[in-house]
């Protein structure tokens, strides 16, 4: 079985059809599939239209003809269906909903027999832009499904969807990922391990969302800026400068705030060897040292100086005199440690 489709063993519905009610030819014949934006809705839809038309013994076997056909999106029993390309060619392209020409051109090709196996696929991609019209129609449909159709409906937003559909549905909820896996698949692409982490945490369990992070070169960027202004600190005199940059700038002072929360607790965990040693090798010697340290004292302290310093921005102090002061005490803890 492929990686995809492996995935999905931490989302209990979603693994109840693939692993046991496609292989055994029971899939309901109309699934909502919830969960928030990049969770895998398009990917599960996927999966479980290429089981559906599987000629393969391991449904889906990834292999035979007809799962390479859906794979590359070109099997013609497979028909997807999205807001702005319609697939009824008398409906204006570009438009944000789903209208009801698309639901009637999808029964009318659903109603003819399948081109190759027993089984046919619509997959409806942001079913919640679908117009009301569009939604009665297809209402229509799912009440009396022809044999071996498959509706999948896929939604950020099952609200928006007549409750008489729900009923009509096998509900299956893709709940937020757990980071740890969106971490892994992070490392696969080449990600280092800190920063595969920190997406991650930052992700929300998405996974599309972890990509995005991923590529954003500007965080990124930011961060390294604000390891250097914190950890990098060598002596008194380089706080002006430092602190300067942020100015008035409230915004990135608390997103450095983020950070630096986020960098402490992958030193702690370096610590505890959680992390492999590359996270340690992203601060500068100082801080791999100490990292290395018994005490717990100094990191304990400065979480409580991030803490302290979130209230001082929410209360109006100048962002540069907040940074300033934490600045002061990264720079002592560090000393302190060091002599110690
Ligand atoms: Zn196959």
């Amino acid at each position: 079985m492929n990686e995809d489709i492996l995935r999905f063993q931490h989302q209990p519905v979603a693994w109840q059809i693939l692993s046991k009610d496609l292989p055994a030819g029971r899939v309901s014949h109309a699934l909502l599939i919830t969960g928030a934006e990049g969770t895998g809705k398009k990917t599960l839809a996927r999966m479980i239209a290429m089981g559906l038309v599987c000629q393969g013994e391991r449904k889906p076997c990834g292999q035979c003809p007809a799962c390479v056909q859906a794979a590359s999106g070109s099997h013609p029993d497979i028909t997807w269906i999205r807001p702005g390309e319609p697939i009824d060619p008398r409906e204006e392209k570009g438009k944000k909903t789903i209208p009801v020409g698309d639901i009637r051109e999808a029964a009318r090709i659903v109603s003819v027999q399948a081109y190759e196996g027993e089984n046919r696929a619509v997959i409806i991609d942001q079913a919640d832009k679908m117009t009301l019209n569009a939604q009665n129609a297809l209402l229509k449909v799912l009440e009396e499904p022809p044999h071996g159709v498959h509706f999948l409906l896929l939604t950020e937003a099952p609200g928006a969807i007549l409750p008489t559909i729900h009923s009509r549905c096998r509900i299956v909820p893709i709940r937020p990922w757990p980071d740890h896996l969106i971490a892994e698949r992070l490392i696969k692409t080449g990600l280092a391990e800190d920063k595969a982490l920190l997406t991650a945490q930052r992700a929300g369990g998405s996974f599309g969302k972890a990509m995005q992070l991923a590529a954003n070169e500007d965080m990124w960027q930011f961060r390294d800026k604000v390891r250097q202004h914190f950890f990098g600190l060598q002596r008194r005199s380089e706080i002006l400068t430092a602190s300067g940059e942020y100015k008035s700038d409230s915004t990135a002072a608390s997103e450095a705030l983020d950070h630096l929360e986020d960098m402490l607790r992958q030193l702690m965990l370096c610590r505890q060897e959680r992390h492999d040693s590359s996270v340690a090798e992203s601060f500068p010697e100082d801080w791999q040292k100490i990292a290395q340290m018994e005490s717990y004292a100094g990191f304990v302290r400065l979480q409580d100086d991030i803490a302290n310093a979130r209230l001082y921005l929410a209360s109006n102090v100048t962002p540069q005199a907040v940074m300033e002061r934490l600045m002061f005490h990264f720079l002592e803890e560090k000393d302190q440690w060091l002599k110690s």
